[in-house]
């Protein structure tokens, strides 16, 4: 079994879309990124890729790249699901925090399990996705950035527990 965690923040700013776990949220505000600038899939991806030993997303997504302007992150977590397969692992499960002090994001959450779950080929049950505030304290509470931290444990296939 190996372990992984990630954690990841952006800037919010006027005019984007705010996406989180591939669902469009309605929103003044939206995450700045050179992506779609998903906190959350960025934290997921970056625990698989922790979890693998394998570096972090910005090394195997360069931000600089033209190829990933604008793209769903989505794709990336599918990409990095392909990795995790080829070194011969499933995801055991996945638990994540999203950390915002606006909007509520509770209406949003299952379908982002689902979402990330059909990335990672397993079912929602297996993803768990949590949202929180800061009682308005540091600059997710000032409504500056939204944040995520996720953990995942993956398994040799067939023995996803
Ligand atoms: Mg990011």
């Amino acid at each position: 079994m190996r372990i992984g965690h990630g954690f990841d923040a952006h800037r919010l700013v006027a005019g984007r879309e705010l996406v989180l776990g591939g669902v469009t949220i309605p929103h003044e505000l939206g995450l700045l990124g050179h992506s779609d600038a998903d906190v959350l899939v960025h934290a997921i991806c970056d625990a698989l890729l922790g979890a693998l030993g394998a570096g972090d997303i910005g090394r195997h997504f360069p931000d600089t790249h033209p190829a990933y302007r604008g793209i769903s992150s989505l794709k990336l977590l599918r990409e990095v699901m392909t990795l995790v397969r080829t070194r011969g692992y499933a995801v055991t499960n996945i638990d994540a925090t999203i950390i915002a002090q606006k909007p509520r994001l509770s209406p949003f959450i299952e379908a982002m399990r689902e979402n990330i779950a059909q990335q990672c080929a397993t079912e929602s049950a297996r993803i768990n996705v949590k949202a929180t505030t800061t009682e308005t304290l540091g600059f997710e509470g000032r409504c500056e950035g939204i944040s995520s931290h996720a953990v995942v444990l993956l398994a040799r296939h067939g023995k996803s527990g």
